[in-house]
């Protein structure tokens, strides 16, 4: 039996949690590989130091430093501190460099914001070495995670990571070590750190598990699983015991943070059941997300939103009858690599929806396009998109006209729609300024109170 455990930031975010993930983990039977996020925090100070020209490298250094010393004062003593100090001031030396290395490099950003997970692996491997256990701080580069893909939003390479894994991971675990593995990104061809995006290390542990064929991978988080909704947005917010694959996907890829958008393929291309727990109670069973569920007959399990979206229509006459232009424009897009989250058609307009942050690239793309035949451009900024997901929901009679309904009892407007591109989610886009209502207004009538 071979666990992947994926911890994330709040969970190694202090001394007292990182014990609590040791005793999770010593208490986990068979053979585990453990995957951190860097301690909360940490990640959100690296991108202010990429992001900002550094003036006192020092201060810099023992700032950052001191961020770990402090929980690693109350973990180690003696003999373990001095150990642990080697091999922190190692990675240290490190971090220096990455900090003073060329910022004129595409990868400067990704290098520099992937160094805390370093950090905390080193802290999580030395408590478990306290408690009399063998384990080691593994990097993704010495794991042999492979990435490839444009900065601070990479891919793993599968199959060169499961050969990286099955010689540099496996080995350990049959000498019955604890390997920690840092989450958030890979080696790219030339051996450079990229990062999988922010939240990225649900992605590594889902990767990790694929390449190592586990049996089970456990995404150990703040909240006791996956929830009908945001906690933070809905305070009625249920834990979900059971969901597929697909409906855990459409949720993670349209909004809700508890999983990294692309945590569920490597998973479930193996056929690999993943748990969702709360490393602040592990007594909780948390959620079981695998291929199969006995349907519960919900109309709605969950709501999720991603927000800071556009939408940017097209307009030329009879573009409908104009295949090839709809090509060209789709095409033009894809060519940068900016995502489209939904699209759709009229007789003679084309509306895409792009996260605010790709307008600016896009529409220069667009205007570098033969103009000609593009009539207008219009930008609608702040939007969002709501993912509603539930068993067979297109297939209930009624179900979405009821749904816009509620909406409009929110007094929001819908200004895009798209319904029947999956069987689990209807997906509609709402103003910025009214997701809360919407999300509230939908959790409430179908699966809060009301709904029970
Ligand atoms: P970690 O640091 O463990 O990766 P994250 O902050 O990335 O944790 O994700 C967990 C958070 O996701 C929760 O604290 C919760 O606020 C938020 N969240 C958003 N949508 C959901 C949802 N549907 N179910 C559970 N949590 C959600
Ligand atoms: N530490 C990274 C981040 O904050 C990755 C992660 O937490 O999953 O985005
Ligand atoms: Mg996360």
């Amino acid at each position: 039996m071979i666990t992947v455990m994926k911890f994330g930031g709040t969970s190694v975010g202090s001394a007292e949690a990182l014990t609590r993930v040791a005793n999770i983990v010593a208490n986990t039977e068979g053979e585990k590989v453990v995957v951190v996020s860097a301690m909360s925090g940490i990640t959100n100070y690296l991108v202010g130091l990429a992001e900002n020209p550094v003036t006192d490298i020092d201060g810099v250094v023992e700032q950052f430093a001191n961020k770990h010393l402090i929980e690693a004062g109350q973990l180690f003593e003696g003999e373990a501190m001095d150990e642990f100090r080697a091999e922190f001031d190692e990675r240290l030396v490190a971090f220096r460099e990455a900090v003073l290395s060329d910022r004129e490099d595409p990868l400067y950003k990704d290098n520099v914001t992937s160094q805390g997970e370093r950090f905390s692996s080193l802290m999580l491997a030395h408590v478990l070495r306290g408690m009399g256990y063998r384990s080691e701080a593994i990097t993704s580069e010495a794991a042999g995670i492979c990435a490839e893909g444009h900065p601070q939003a990479g891919s793993a390479d599968l199959v060169k990571t499961a050969s990286g894994m099955t010689m540099r991971v496996k080995p350990l675990l049959a000498m019955g070590c604890i390997p920690i593995v840092t989450g958030f990104y890979g080696a790219n061809h030339e051996g450079k750190p990229l990062t999988f995006g922010r939240g990225g290390s649900d992605y590594s542990a889902a990767v990790v598990a694929n390449a190592i064929d586990a049996d089970v991978l456990e995404i150990w988080t703040d909240v006791d699983g996956f929830m009908s909704a945001d906690p933070r947005m809905v305070k009625g917010a249920i834990k979900i015991d059971e969901m597929n694959f697909g409906e855990a996907a459409e949720l993670a890829y349209f909004g809700a943070k508890v999983l990294h958008p692309r945590t569920i393929e490597p998973v479930r291309l193996k056929h690999i059941p993943l748990k969702v727990r709360n490393s602040f109670r592990p007594e909780e069973p948390g959620t079981l997300i695998h291929h199969l569920r006995r349907s519960k007959n919900e109309l709605l399990r969950s709501v999720a939103a991603k927000t800071d979206l556009s939408i940017i229509t097209i307009s030329s006459a009879e573009i409908a009858y104009r295949p090839a232009m709809v090509a060209r424009i789709i095409n033009a897009i894809a060519e940068i690599d900016v995502i489209i989250y939904s699209i759709s058609t009229s007789l003679s307009t084309v509306a895409f929806l792009v996260h605010n942050n790709d307008v600016k690239l896009t529409l220069r793309q667009l205007n570098g396009l033969n103009g000609g035949d593009i009539e207008r451009i219009d930008v609608k900024n702040d939007v969002a998109l709501i993912c509603a997901v539930g068993d067979d929901l297109l297939d209930k009679c009624g179900v979405s006209g009821d749904i816009f309904s509620a909406v409009k009892d929110a007094g929001a407007n819908v200004e895009m729609i798209s319904e029947g591109a999956s069987d689990v989610s209807l997906n509609f886009v709402v103003p910025m300024s009214k997701v809360v209502d919407v999300v509230r207004i939908l959790h409430d009538k179908y699966i809060g109170s009301g709904a029970q």
